[in-house]
């Protein structure tokens, strides 16, 4: 009879007794590394009892290496706190903005207790989910009413739902966008139930377009922000003032999606105009749709503001129900809303109004520190400031480049692409980008405060 070669496997406590895998028992559970030494264990016996020819049975060590390694990509994919060294401040990948400290406090107070959620406190009746927040958003932009939703993608999916469904939806050929994964607007109008009726092309659309379709089939004119591209040259679009007047002419809907949801008007940051709320609703949109987390610099949700009838038949889809907002994202709204109230407080402490606002100086200053510090590793070839062009990101303001300045490092062993991904791995993991063959760490998006974490993560380098 043959030798049996699985005979020589370790056994599940052997290989807990490894050092390897007693750190990743002090760092993890004790379960956790025996489940996995078990799954890796029953992978090699079934690979050598699959095996027809000589096979190679792994040693102790090569298994604690294959469990550990496995182990470490699993904590690698943990959620868990970055420094933003990309120089795109709203990263859709890295959680768009950062949450002003008054919305993280107001979070950590209501985590913890019970809330107002759905409570009149007044009356001690049930009330609506986003009372409170309808009244901050409409002292705010002039609406009549509002309400919020979970994104706003989901926005865009009800109020088509609510206000044109089974019907005519008119849109420009010059607005069919696609924002990102598997939101394309066509899609996303068969989903929520409606026909969409293509106008104008590509480059121009004009009032006469849209008012040669709408019909009796015709449930809204929808206008939609170019927010991640820019059409221009010989380009036109319908204005939004002569679209209210068509759609309340023939009595339709008029959806404005304006995407970034700029608050204030983001040209005294330097920057081209983009269209602020306040504007949509006093044009007369039937309602306007935003995102909290993109200019807003708050929470992740789609916000709606209109008309009063309008709203309501929002709230009312059955739909409301799936995309409704939890008391967590409640609170940090409001308390980010709350701080629009006095826009120059908005800038002083909405962290993304802040990067914003920090000019090129400031950044050089700091750049040049870091760059002191570093300048002592051996083990880095060079180590340079450089002037760079730091983007919005999230879709937004796509091809406005926000000066910035970033420390550029090569290192004398490691790729590129090695010291990026040795950034990546320390204890505060630092996420830069790469070009021309260096990492680029741009301040931009760093806080002051993480300064500090920049050398730390290039201090790992040997
Ligand atoms: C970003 C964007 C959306 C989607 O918003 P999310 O909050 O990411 O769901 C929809 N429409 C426009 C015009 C946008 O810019």
């Amino acid at each position: 009879m043959v030798d049996n070669p699985l005979r020589n496997l370790p056994s599940v406590d052997q290989l807990l007794g490894h050092p390897l895998l007693q750190k990743m028992v002090d760092q993890v559970s004790h379960s956790a590394v025996t489940q996995k030494v078990r799954t890796v264990l029953d992978q090699v016996r079934e690979g050598v009892l699959a095996a027809t020819g000589e096979v190679h049975v792994p040693t102790p060590q090569e298994i604690a290496e294959r469990v550990a390694g496995w182990m470490q990509r699993a904590e690698a994919e943990k959620l868990q706190v970055v420094v933003n060294a990309t120089g795109v401040l709203l990263h859709t990948g890295l959680g768009r903005a950062p949450l002003p400290k008054a919305a993280c406090d107001r979070i950590a107070a209501l985590s913890q207790r019970y809330g107002s959620v759905e409570l009149d406190l007044a009356e001690g009746t049930r009330g609506s989910r986003t009372a409170a927040l309808e009244a901050l958003l409409c002292e705010l932009t002039g609406a009549e009413a509002a309400t919020v939703v979970n994104n706003c993608a989901a926005a865009t999916m009800l109020a088509l739902g609510a206000l044109a469904g089974g019907r005519e939806v008119i849109v420009s050929r010059g607005q069919l966008v696609e924002i990102g994964g598997s939101y394309r607007l066509p899609e996303v109008m068969t989903v929520a139930g409606c026909h969409l009726r293509e106008v104008g092309t590509t480059n121009k659309t004009r009032i006469d377009d849209y008012a040669r379709a709408i019909g009796a089939e015709t449930g809204a004119l929808l206008r939609v922000h170019p927010s991640n591209y820019v059409v221009y040259g010989f380009a036109e679009e319908a204005s939004l003032k002569d679209m209210v007047q068509l759609a309340q002419q023939k009595q339709v809907a008029m959806i404005d999606d304006i995407g970034s949801g700029a608050l204030i008007d983001f040209s005294r940051f330097g920057l081209q105009r983009e269209p602020v709320v306040k504007d949509s609703v006093a044009a007369g949109a039937t309602v306007t749709l935003f995102s909290g987390d993109k200019l807003l610099g708050g929470p992740q949700c789609g916000i709606v503001v209109g008309q009063k009838q309008a709203i309501k038949k929002l709230t009312q889809h059955p739909m409301m129900r799936a995309v409704r907002i939890d008391k967590l994202t409640m609170a940090a709204l409001q308390a980010t809303l709350e701080l629009y109230r006095d826009p120059e407080q908005a800038i002083e402490s909405i962290p993304l109004l802040r990067l914003l606002n920090t000019d090129v100086a400031n950044l050089r200053l700091r750049g040049g520190r870091i760059v002191e510090q570093l300048s002592g590793l051996e083990s880095l070839s060079s180590v340079a400031l450089v002037e760079t062009q730091a983007t919005m990101g999230g879709g937004s303001l796509p091809t406005q480049p926000l000066p910035s300045v970033a420390v550029a490092v090569t290192a004398k062993s490691l790729s590129a692409s090695q010291l990026s991904a040795l950034c990546r791995s320390a204890d505060t993991p630092v996420v830069g980008r790469i070009q021309d063959d260096r990492l680029l760490l741009d301040l931009k998006t760093v806080a002051p405060t993480e300064d500090r974490m920049l050398v730390a993560a290039l201090q790992l380098v040997r």
